[in-house]
């Protein structure tokens, strides 16, 4: 056995060839010969929204398409697969048989929100007036819309909206459909905070999950927790084999995921447990004496654009993250690259007395690596990136997978792969400044964590200083010593605070968005209230938007 489950062992962790019999009696789906295997499926409800939580690789988007009719569940059988009367009566006496049923007969009406939404783009011709009108099946385009905040973008021309713009209007034009099955595959990707929660409130509204089956992918756990009443976790292997769990309710089931435990099924997934150390002050005593990196009040203007921003003067110090917040189209990228001289400040305000200093970059194509391959970043990165011995290597290298793709070419890898890439490379660097531009997006929870432990990692045990761009408020929470917060009119001007302690922060922040939020009583992380509710209303009352104590 591997020494993780707490009964016996039900794989030889090491290598899965020989998966035990109890397990293959719900093997779902083989994409071929020695390749990804499923196990289980998430069981839609009616009644409820259904959330889905794990790793990159183990299997969710392989169920959302099985559910929404895209794969036909081969049941481990690729070269001879069944008919759906063999499907059907494989899943008899489970939730899924009536689904199954109902899914050969044609009776089930699915409509997905697809994880890359690349494709969309090049495949939509017209504006969003046009395609979102043409959509509508329910009458409802207009009211969707507004929820989502698109109304000014009405003629603009899918082909020119941004990343975040995109995702916003395809969850549009998924609630616009008459299903009765809704999937949304990882729908918070690209967005800021604002516009998550828009987003789960326009799905929670409009996707009438007391009738229909709503199931959603996402990786922002508080985000997740806010939108969901079950979830199920897919644990596994990444890229060889995944199996989802029992359902269970939100809270009870992501303070699971993080423990690394599933009691229903007595299964350890994961040797540690996943811990986001929730604080509010300052962690520690820092050197305050002279500071790596100042910045005087700066006013700067695009010329081309005519985008305004002002910023607050602020400083940071050796062994200090400051954590930047707030919408997008703010200036908060521009921000950082004024810091950094990318873009010459006009007055000489800033003042950086660090001598090296490591960017991970907001947009990330393979261009912005130096060398071919990921092996070659890595050591061009840091000689010890490699060295199995060293603490990078196994606590950011190995943790990411990164060992396993090492010969893989920088212009072959997926957006998720060059992430993880960008990341190790950034904080692998030796430098007294690291500038981290959005490290979470595509990362799944355990790599974000990895991503955040190794930030504080070095900031605290070699005094090294960062600054760090995230929506994923938890991820937020947990790296930062102070905030930076950025609030503005998009695209037209953008204001940002001197950097204060993460409650003003955050309360600034919530208090704009409109949000309360409060400590789960149990495992201490932050759990946004539900609009109106008692706690919700008590905190707007006293002005604590954020964990009151
Ligand atoms: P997730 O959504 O959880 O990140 P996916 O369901 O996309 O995971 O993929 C699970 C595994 O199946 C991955 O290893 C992926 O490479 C593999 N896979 C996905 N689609 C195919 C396919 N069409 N053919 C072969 N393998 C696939
Ligand atoms: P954020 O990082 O907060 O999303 P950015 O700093 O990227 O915001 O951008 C702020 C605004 O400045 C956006 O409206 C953007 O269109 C505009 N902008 C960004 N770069 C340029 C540029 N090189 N020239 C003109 N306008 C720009
Ligand atoms: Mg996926
Ligand atoms: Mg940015």
């Amino acid at each position: 056995g591997c020494g993780i489950c707490v009964k016996k062992c039900p794989f030889n962790a090491i290598s899965i060839v020989n998966l035990p019999d109890e397990l293959e009696k719900i093997l779902v789906h083989r994409y071929g010969e020695n390749m990804f295997k499923l196990y289980n499926l998430p069981a839609p409800r009616t009644g409820g929204i259904l959330g889905v939580i794990g790793r990159n690789g183990a299997g969710k988007s392989t169920s959302i398409k099985i559910l929404a009719g895209q794969i036909k569940p081969n049941l481990g059988n690729y070269s001879n697969p069944p008919e759906w009367d063999a499907i059907i009566r494989y899943f008899r006496g489970s939730e899924l048989q009536s689904y199954f049923t109902k899914l050969a007969n044609n009776e089930i009406k699915a409509v997905v929100k697809p994880q890359y939404i690349e494709a969309a783009r090049r495949v939509l011709k017209g504006s969003v007036r046009e395609l979102i009108m043409k959509a509508d099946e329910k009458g409802l385009w207009r009211d969707i819309i507004d929820e989502l905040n698109l109304s000014h973008l009405l003629d603009r021309k899918i082909s020119e909206l941004s990343g975040g713009e995109l995702q916003k209007f395809l969850v549009a034009a998924v609630l616009v459909k008459n299903g009765n099955a809704y999937f949304f595959d990882e729908p918070c990707s690209y967005l800021d905070i604002r516009e998550r929660i828009r987003v789960a409130s326009a799905i929670r509204e409009f996707s009438n999950y007391e009738k229909n089956y709503v199931v959603i992918v996402e990786h922002d756990l508080m985000v997740l927790d806010y939108m969901s009443d079950n979830i199920v976790v897919v644990y596994g292997e990444p890229g060889v084999y995944g199996v989802v769990s029992k359902p269970y309710g939100t809270r009870a089931g992501i303070n699971h995921y993080l423990k690394g435990y599933l009691p229903a099924e007595n299964m350890r997934i994961r040797d540690e447990e996943l811990r986001f150390r929730i604080h509010m002050q300052e962690r520690r005593d820092v050197a305050t004496t002279y500071p790596v990196l100042k910045w005087d009040a700066i006013e700067y203007r695009y010329e081309s654009s005519g985008f305004k921003l002002r910023v607050e003067p602020g400083e940071a110090y050796a062994g200090e993250v400051l954590g930047i917040v707030g919408p997008n189209g703010v200036g908060k990228t521009t921000f950082l690259k004024l810091l950094n001289g990318e873009i010459e400040s006009p007055e000489k305000a800033i003042l950086i007395s660090a001598e090296k200093v490591s960017v991970k970059p907001q947009e990330l194509s393979p261009k912005v690596f130096s060398e071919e391959t990921v092996m070659a970043n890595l050591k061009s990165a840091s000689p010890v990136a490699l060295d199995p011995s060293s603490w990078l290597y196994n606590e950011l290298v190995r943790k990411l997978g990164l060992n396993k793709m090492l010969d893989r070419r920088v212009d072959e890898l997926s957006g998720g792969e060059l992430q993880k890439l960008a990341v190790a490379v950034a904080l692998a660097r030796d430098a007294d400044l690291y500038f981290l531009d959005e490290p979470s997006a595509y990362l799944d929870v355990e790599e974000r964590i990895t991503t955040a432990k190794t930030i504080r990692r070095i900031v605290e045990e070699k005094g090294k200083t960062a600054l760090v761009v995230e929506h994923d408020l938890l991820m937020q929470n947990y790296i930062s010593d102070k905030i930076i917060v950025f609030l503005g009119k998009p695209g037209i001007e953008g204001y940002a605070s001197s950097p204060v302690d993460i409650r003003t922060g955050f309360n600034r922040l919530l208090k704009e968005l409109d949000i309360t939020v409060r400590r789960d009583s149990e495992s201490g992380r932050p759990r946004i209230n539900k609009p109106g509710s008692v706690m919700d209303r008590e905190q707007k009352t006293r002005g604590e938007y954020y964990l009151p104590d």
